[in-house]
């Protein structure tokens, strides 16, 4: 089936959290929210390698804490750009050409399941492109800058997109290549793939996949993880 690779991306300054530690390092269960997310990746057997995009000069800081925490299926630690799609595009780039496949996760979402994961990758290899998602449970709106109501998607079409998303690894260089040369910021990997011509597919993940942005995540987090832990004592 092809080499797998990984991108982890823990590139960003997370200031919505508030202080001044940026949310990848904030401490849950004892450990950096970026190690979670790594210790995860280097459980499954199918992923060869792992590029971790990081703040330019957390290079050090980073390299410790695989040490650490003996993260040994890191291949490369890279720093990153000002948008998420520049940090991205970094760790691509990184990545030894023997992989065919690629996940590019972020690192701020520790509790992705492992079989979420696998799912996601077994469907971008039968289809060439896929992410993880789960269905919209709020009514969404469009809404003007004047805060004035200008439509109503149609729920049932609606998917809330998360990480990771799986591709080929070429189509994905040339999407973000692409996107490059013509000045697109994307917010997401898939973005990019679509824009190419890609088509993408959804697999159904889980609402507990979230991504750590503001202080009131951090606290559920902590209730998730002891719960996690009292389960697999039981
Ligand atoms: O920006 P956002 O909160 O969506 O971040 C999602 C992930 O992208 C985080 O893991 C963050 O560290 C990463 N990121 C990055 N480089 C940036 C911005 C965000 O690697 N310039």
């Amino acid at each position: 089936m092809g080499k797998i690779g990984a991108v982890i991306v823990a590139g960003g300054t997370g200031t919505r959290m508030g202080g001044t530690t940026s949310k990848q390092y904030l401490e849950l269960g004892g450990k950096p929210v970026l190690v979670h997310t790594l210790e995860l990746f280097q459980s499954i057997q199918e992923v060869e390698t792992i590029v971790l995009t990081v703040k330019p000069g957390d290079e050090e800081r980073c390299a410790h804490l695989l040490q650490q925490y003996n993260i040994t299926n890191v291949h490369a630690i890279v720093p990153g750009g000002k948008e998420r799609q520049h940090s991205v595009f970094a760790g691509l780039q990184a990545l030894p050409d023997t992989m065919e496949w690629v996940m590019v996760h972020d690192a701020v979402r520790p509790f992705v399941a492992v079989k979420h994961i696998r799912a996601c990758m077994d469907k971008a290899q039968e289809t060439g492109a896929a992410v993880l998602a789960v269905r919209v449970k709020d009514t969404i709106k469009v809404v003007d800058e004047t805060g004035r109501i200008e439509a109503t998607p149609e729920r049932q079409s609606l998917w809330a997109i998360q990480t990771p998303q799986a591709f080929r690894l070429s189509s994905l260089m040339a999407a973000h290549r692409q996107a490059e040369l013509s000045g697109f910021t994307g917010t997401d990997d898939a973005m990019l793939m679509e824009r190419a011509g890609h088509t993408v597919h959804v697999v159904e993940g889980s609402y507990n996949n979230i991504k750590l942005t503001t202080p009131d995540d951090l606290l559920w987090a902590g209730w998730f993880l002891d719960q996690a832990k009292k389960e697999g004592e039981q």
